[in-house]
């Protein structure tokens, strides 16, 4: 498992998101004034500016909006990998986040956008916090 850079706290606006991921839930945020769902974790609503914003849990599902193969990274913690896709997820609930396809043979072959995926969470080696990873459905 790779090492990847773990969040350093105090940090007000994302420390409920990555608390969550330690119970294996992905959290976002939905605005309480207008309804906005909000990704990644703020302090405000991105749509009118409200700080009232609510943590929903994710179901986790969604759909590959697009992707990217890297087949090289000098970074430390993913030169091990080999290739591996790097993908916009849009999930169910109306966000798009960044993470890794993951599960997949050849990531060259293997990922398509409209695919369906739902999250796993990769625990770290040295890290606290387990990471969001999408495996096909
Ligand atoms: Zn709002």
């Amino acid at each position: 498992m790779p090492n990847r850079s773990m969040p350093k706290f105090p940090e007000p606006d994302t420390q409920p998101f990555w608390d969550a991921t330690k119970n294996s839930e992905l959290k976002y945020q939905q605005c309480n004034t207008c309804n906005e769902v909000v990704f990644y974790p703020r302090g405000m609503c991105t749509n009118c500016g409200s700080s009232d914003l609510a943590w929903k849990t994710s179901k986790g599902e969604g759909t590959v909006y697009t992707y990217s193969v890297v087949r090289q990274n000098r970074n430390p913690a993913f030169s091990d990998l080999g290739a591996y896709a790097l993908a916009y997820i849009d999930l169910d609930e109306g966000f798009r986040m960044l993470s890794n396809v993951v599960g997949i043979g050849n990531p060259l072959t293997d990922v398509k956008i409209g695919q369906r995926v739902k999250v796993q969470f990769e625990k770290q080696d040295d890290g606290e916090y387990p990471v969001p990873l999408f495996v096909p459905v």
